[in-house]
């Protein structure tokens, strides 16, 4: 079932999210939901904070994204990026590699708008599978940007606090119109 993704504005996307430690029927559910309202929405990644649930639950999947290159390892093992997809994370803890790169991001809370935010190309995740597996993930390139992106939103950080102060700027009133509407569609 595809859900309703919520906009910058909203409280929840500020929200911490909580660590699961039993993956339950209406977990799976909510994974499985997640997957869907992604691809409908041709994302790339998406945080429960985006379906309104504070937990530390993300869904990845860059198979449709062909004009940009990911490197996967699983476990130590080099894995088929694509063909692996999509990924559901739970619990996930990132390490950053010590080079940054600036590359154009969106983020379905914040529909048109796109900006160029630096990332490290390269990071490793540890992170619980809904089976309850440990998953060691070494990523790079766009994988690795969509990893981050997506951790962050599980702490309440979002690609608008990753911003230079000039994009922010330039952005502030294009941003405060969509907290204002968002406000209205939940009155
Ligand atoms: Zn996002």
């Amino acid at each position: 079932m595809k859900l309703p993704i919520v906009r910058y504005g909203e409280p929840v996307l500020r929200a911490q999210g909580k660590r699961i430690d039993q993956v339950d029927a209406e977990l799976r559910e909510l994974a499985a939901n997640m997957i869907e309202t992604m691809h409908e929405a041709n994302g790339v990644g998406l945080a429960a904070q985006q379906v309104g649930a504070a937990l530390q639950l993300t869904v990845v999947d860059v198979s449709g994204a062909e004009d940009q290159e990911s490197t996967l390892k699983l476990n130590g093992a080099e894995a088929d990026a694509k063909k692996s997809m999509p990924l559901v994370l739970l619990n996930p803890e990132l390490v950053l590699g010590k080079e940054t790169a600036v590359a154009l991001e969106g983020c379905l809370s914040f529909p048109e708008i796109t900006a160029d935010i630096r990332r490290a190309i390269s990071v490793t995740v540890r992170a619980q599978t809904l089976e309850g597996e440990a998953l060691e993930i070494e990523a790079s390139g766009l994988l690795a940007r969509v990893l981050q992106h997506e951790v962050d939103h599980l702490n309440g950080v979002l690609f608008i606090d990753r911003m230079s102060a000039a994009t922010k700027v330039a952005l502030r009133s294009r941003l405060k119109r969509m907290q204002r509407e968002t406000a209205a569609t939940a009155r």
